[in-house]
């Protein structure tokens, strides 16, 4: 497969769309005889599009390229050649399975403009810019069935009527999380949204200064919880907050108590932040929910991986927060969505509020999220399927060995490469601070810089993306799955 790939990214580099050739006609009068003769010579495209390269090809299966886009492609190839001879830049037409490889070229360069496939060398586990979790090949699969067939979405299929889209998934959820009831809708944003909407509209939600943060593009603390309908009260200061601020803050229109985790930025030095248990306590006696945005969640021990700074949603249950919501796609490993769990009397008023009507969850997250809770009440087998977590729990001897592998690969297909150690992070706004030893590859190839390498890579017809770290290029295995190893080799030999 990757075959079909090098050829054609090999080619796709000297290969520039030029503009569409309009006014031929005009110019017609000052083309010289020999242009004319030329002209004649270049092939109709009716005849072209019986070229067995444009009809029996194995990029046009591989890119699922569609007729009408090769005719397109052929046109705009035509149209290039015809002003390459009007302007006297070329005194040859070339041959026809030349021009029919061009325009499958073209046509799969094109198809490719939207979401495609990367290759992630960052060793950003939970890249945001390229989509964050890897969902592992269960959920996947779960979301395509559910995407191509009809499914028991809403349908009890034993007793034959209406059911519930969602009991499995929060039956999963409960049991991993020790909740009384769950919920999901699209993403964390939307729960949160979905939490302060239904629970503290029209009142004081309480925060700490500390905890007024921005995170993932736009999701910002006070911003939201103004488009809630509700009044930020801030409490404490950026570095420390204390019990005794939110007891003086408290009163008859607090309508939550709000905990936000500080996903992507870290306090270091002199700080001081109010624990979700104390802020139960005092929640309970003043009859104010204690509401917790957990941002990645854990729902298993994170300490072994070396993770100490992300709170487990089952301990932030059990110190006694009444709702805590957190991201699917960050350190859970499955689809994006957002995941509510807490008290079943908060989550009901939040299932009847029309808001849920509108935030909820498709059938292929369900379906995906689904597949990925199932896996994790085996910890071991959770490792071994959702990417996320096997990156996450990759030693260093297992990193080094793939490394070895990599660069094996590399000097098999003719190129140059070193082996480097590294840090990897987890990403995501996620656990900042946190670096995980890893190994690199480093690739060279003479004649091109590190930056000159980069930009290679990324052009390539599936992009590589490495990092550049101390004028070298770093591609940092942790986060390029072993079946890609082929391929990356493979870019690298014809570099
Ligand atoms: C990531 C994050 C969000 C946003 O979650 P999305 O799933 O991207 O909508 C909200 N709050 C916290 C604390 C986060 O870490």
């Amino acid at each position: 497969m990757w075959n079909a790939w090098m050829t054609f990214s090999c080619e796709r580099n000297d290969f520039t769309l030029g503009l569409k050739m309009h006014n031929a006609i005009d110019l017609g009068v000052i083309i010289m005889q020999n242009n004319e003769n030329l002209l004649r010579e270049i092939p109709h495209v009716d005849k072209l599009m019986k070229n067995e390269l444009l009809t029996d090809n194995e990029i046009i299966k591989e890119f699922n390229i569609y007729r009408h886009e090769i005719t397109d492609a052929v046109r705009d190839v035509l149209s290039d050649i015809r002003e390459a001879i009007i302007s006297g830049k070329t005194e040859k037409v070339p041959d026809e399975n030349e021009i029919a490889q061009k325009a499958v070229n073209l046509a799969a360069e094109r198809s490719q403009k939207g979401i495609q496939k990367v290759i992630n060398g960052t060793g950003c586990i939970l890249h945001s810019n390229l989509g964050r979790a890897c969902m592992s090949q269960a959920a996947a699969k779960a979301a395509y069935e559910a995407a191509r067939s009809y499914s028991t979405l809403e349908y009890d299929v034993l007793a034959g009527e209406r059911g519930s889209r969602t009991f499995c998934v929060e039956a999963y959820l409960n049991e991993l999380t020790g909740a009384e009831a769950s919920l999901v809708v699209n993403n964390n944003a939307a729960a949160v949204l979905l939490i302060l909407t239904s629970i503290a509209s029209g009142g004081n939600v309480l925060v700490s200064r500390g905890e007024l943060v921005e995170i993932g593009g736009g999701f910002r603390v006070p911003e939201i919880i103004s488009q809630c309908g509700c009044t930020l009260r801030a409490v404490g200061t950026t570095n420390k907050t204390r019990l005794k601020d939110y007891k003086k803050a408290i009163g008859k229109k607090t309508k939550a108590l709000l905990k936000v985790h500080t996903s992507n930025f870290k306090i270091v030095g002199f700080s001081e932040s109010v624990s979700v248990g104390q802020l139960a306590i005092l929640g309970r006696s003043q009859g104010v929910p204690v509401i917790e945005d957990i941002g990645s969640g854990a729902i298993i021990d994170m300490q072994k991986y070396g993770i100490h700074s992300e709170p487990c949603v089952r301990q932030s249950l059990k110190d006694g927060a009444d709702i805590v919501s957190f991201s699917g796609d960050k350190l859970l490993g499955g689809p994006q969505c957002g995941i509510i769990v807490g008290s079943k009397k908060y989550v009901d008023e939040m299932k009847k509020h029309p808001l849920y009507r509108a935030l909820r969850a498709d059938k292929m997250t369900i379906a995906a999220l689904e597949a990925t809770l199932r896996v994790y009440f085996d910890v071991k087998a959770a490792e071994r399927e959702i990417p996320v977590l096997s990156m996450l729990s990759a030693t260093k001897e297992e990193l080094k060995e793939r490394a070895e592998k990599l660069l094996e690969l590399i000097r098999e297909s003719g190129g140059k490469a070193e082996i480097v150690s590294c840090k990897s992070v987890a990403g995501g706004g996620s656990v900042p601070g946190l670096e995980l030893p890893s190994y690199a590859v480093v690739p060279s190839v003479q004649g091109r810089s590190a930056e000159g390498l980069e930009k290679f890579l990324r052009e390539q017809q599936l992009p590589i993306i490495g990092r550049i770290e101390e004028g070298k290029l770093l591609l940092d295995v942790r986060t390029i799955f072993e079946d890609d190893f082929e391929y990356v080799a493979a870019v690298m030999s014809a570099g």
